[in-house]
């Protein structure tokens, strides 16, 4: 019921309580005050009677009572009245007129006990009050003693007058009385619900819609627009109510869009932003945690037993198997099985083709078509075989195996929180099969340990693709010896080779783990200092020339020799947008070391370059 029909209700259902309780009040006060009168006239008549009674009996004109009787029986109240002669005065002057003996009990009772008795009778036409008023024997009556007339004691009951009055009148009037309070009553109720109508409704419908509102707020909904048809303070209510949940529309519309940048796929489908911000949060803030882990993991296959973990732990699923394809030579490794055999046959090992997820590279699932994949024994289990790739050598396949269909919807439905994950430990899954890569010999050089030209060649683009993705730069410095043909010349190339390992183990010492040292050519050397400012990468460049510059060769019995080196130094991404132009640009930093006098630092500046659009 609406909360206005409920108020009139309540007030109608009050006024009415009142109204009755005041009607009957006024009824019973009413009756009380009209028996009250009635009576009191009773009594004035019967001592009107008794009185006129006692003088006709004084003046000896007893036997002229029969008018002095009707005269007063006449009155229109007056319904009858009789007289009732004692035993003691029946039987001194006989049962007198009319046969003035009793007449029912209540006259026996007053004559008996000599006290009042007052009766009222009603039906549906009239009302009816009946006084008997007893005569008693008195001797200080003024001039009157009735002991000289009457053979009886002092206080003995003489006899009674009984009259009934007709006080249907008052009835009446009492019913008109009645019927005027309870017309006064019901006019001011519909006067209260024609007002309380006209004043609260506006309120009443106002709070309908704060309630609507509130309602659709909960549920995430504050697109609602309050609106009241009245002024002050509701007004001011409404509008600070519309202000708020447009603020609140805004920024949790925005939240949901900007988290949802972060998380293009989420597996929120709540229509309440701010449920759907909460989790998106929740997963946001899980996957951040999983990343800055497994950055500090030093293999892939740590990060690879972090990502079973989540399976396990965090999606809570049972079997599952994780493989990862070798691009290169299209072949499959199982990394980690959760226990038993591999659905897969061993020909989707072999060759990485036969494996349906990673050939297609989309999603497998059994439950949309029966034996989907044909390199699955999956013997009636449903699975779903996710396929991720890394990079153009390597990517994962994810194969879940469930034992009933809503184990595998269960699975389908986390899939784009699981790939979130998997999405997350790309570039560092990425950057450790780089590192390991790196590892190998054939991109080092024998003599002096640091990374050759086949290094630069292969794999300098895609650590460079990796700094662009993170906003890093590196400092790429060309460091060629001074006339280094000349200790070839003078000394012989043993006495050259050891120049070129000692330049090797100076570059080792100088750099630190992140940076890259080059052996580029002959007694060229390339070193690349990850995130160097310019006064750090000058810095660098100056203890490099100065430590080199100091170093004393030994080149025959008591004769040694010393030499300088220059260098050029150029900025990636500053000065070129590709690595490869930045080399360029340090080795034109270096010519113009070379040709400006040796043995100094030179670092590139736009204009020293006559070609500068290199690749
Ligand atoms: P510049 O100051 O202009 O650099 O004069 P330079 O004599 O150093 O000229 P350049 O840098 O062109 O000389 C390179 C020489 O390095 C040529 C080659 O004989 C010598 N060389 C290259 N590789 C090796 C090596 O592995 N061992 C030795 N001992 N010498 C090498
Ligand atoms: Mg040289
Ligand atoms: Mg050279």
């Amino acid at each position: 019921m609406q909360t206005k029909s409920k108020i009139l209700l309540i007030v109608t259902a009050m006024l009415l309580v009142l109204g009755l309780a005041t009607i009957i009040n006024v009824a019973l006060n009413f009756r009380d005050y009209s028996i009250k009168s009635a009576v009191d006239k009773a009594h004035m008549t019967a001592n009107v009677v008794k009185d006129g009674l006692t003088a006709h009996m004084v003046n000896g004109v007893m036997d002229g009572r029969a008018y002095f009787l009707d005269q007063i029986s006449n009155n229109e109240d007056v319904k009858s009245l009789w007289l009732v002669r004692s035993k003691n005065v029946i039987k001194q002057y006989g049962k007198g007129l009319n046969n003035e003996v009793s007449r029912d009990e209540i006259d026996d009772f007053v004559l008996e006990n000599g006290i009042i008795r007052q009766e009222i009778t009603e039906n549906s036409s009239e009302t009816t009050l009946r006084v008997t008023i007893p005569y008693k024997a008195t001797t200080d009556g003024g001039n009157t003693n009735c002991l000289t007339c009457h053979d009886v004691k002092r206080g003995d009951t003489l006899g009674a007058v009984s009259m009934e009055f007709d006080i249907s009148d008052m009835r009446t009037a009492g019913m008109f009385t009645i019927m005027k309070i309870l017309g006064i009553n019901l006019l001011f109720i519909v006067v209260v619900l024609i007002l309380i109508n006209k004043y609260v409704a506006p309120y009443t419908k106002l709070f309908a819609n704060l309630q609507d509102g509130v309602t659709k707020a909960y549920s995430g909904d504050f697109t609602h627009k309050f609106i009241t048809a009245t002024a002050g303070e509701a007004k001011q209510l409404v509008e600070e109510m519309n202000t708020l949940f447009g603020k609140m529309q805004e920024t949790f519309g925005n939240i949901k869009y900007d988290l949802a940048t972060f998380i293009p796929s989420g597996d929120v489908s709540s229509n309440d932003p701010l449920q759907e911000a909460k989790s998106i949060i929740g997963e946001l803030s899980d996957i951040y945690k999983f990343k800055k882990t497994i950055e500090l993991d030093i293999s892939k296959e740590i990060v690879y037993s972090r990502i079973v973990d989540i399976l396990h732990n965090k999606y809570n699923i049972k079997h599952f198997a994780l493989y990862e394809v070798h691009s290169a030579k299209s072949t499959r490794n199982l990394i980690y099985i959760s226990e038993g055999e591999s659905i897969c046959s061993e020909i989707a090992d072999k060759n990485s083709a036969n494996c349906r997820a990673h050939r297609t590279k989309s999603d497998v699932i059994s439950t949309e078509f029966p034996d989907l994949c044909k390199s699955c024994n999956s013997n009636g289990v449903d699975y779903i075989c996710i396929p991720f790739s890394i990079n153009q050598d390597a990517a994962l396949v994810l194969s879940i195996t469930g034992h009933s269909k809503e184990e595998i919807n269960k699975v389908n439905c986390q899939m784009s929180s699981i790939k979130n994950y998997l999405e997350a430990a790309k570039p560092v899954i990425e950057s450790r099969i780089l590192m390991d890569k790196l590892r190998d010999t054939s991109l080092r050089d024998g003599m002096t340990g640091l990374y050759n030209r086949r290094f630069l060649e292969e794999f300098i683009d895609q650590v460079m693709s990796q700094t662009k993705r993170e906003d890093e730069t590196y400092s790429v410095m060309m460091l060629d010896v001074d006339f280094f043909k000349m200790v070839n010349d003078t000394y012989g190339h043993d006495v050259g080779d050891k120049v070129i390992v000692e330049i090797g183990k100076l570059l080792k010492e100088s750099i630190r783990e992140s940076d890259l040292a080059i052996r580029y050519g002959g007694e060229e050397f390339v070193v690349m200092l990850h995130n160097a400012d310019d006064d750090g990468t000058m810095k660098i460049a100056q203890k490099i020339h100065e430590d080199f510059a100091r170093l004393v060769f030994d080149v025959a019995v008591g004769e040694t020799m010393q030499k300088t080196m220059s260098i050029g130094i150029a900025k990636f991404p500053n000065d070129g947008d590709t690595i490869w132009k930045c080399i360029k640009f340090a080795d034109t930093a270096l010519y113009v070391a070379k040709t400006t006098g040796r043995n100094k630092i030179v670092t590139y500046e736009p204009g020293m370059s006559d070609d500068e659009n290199v690749r």
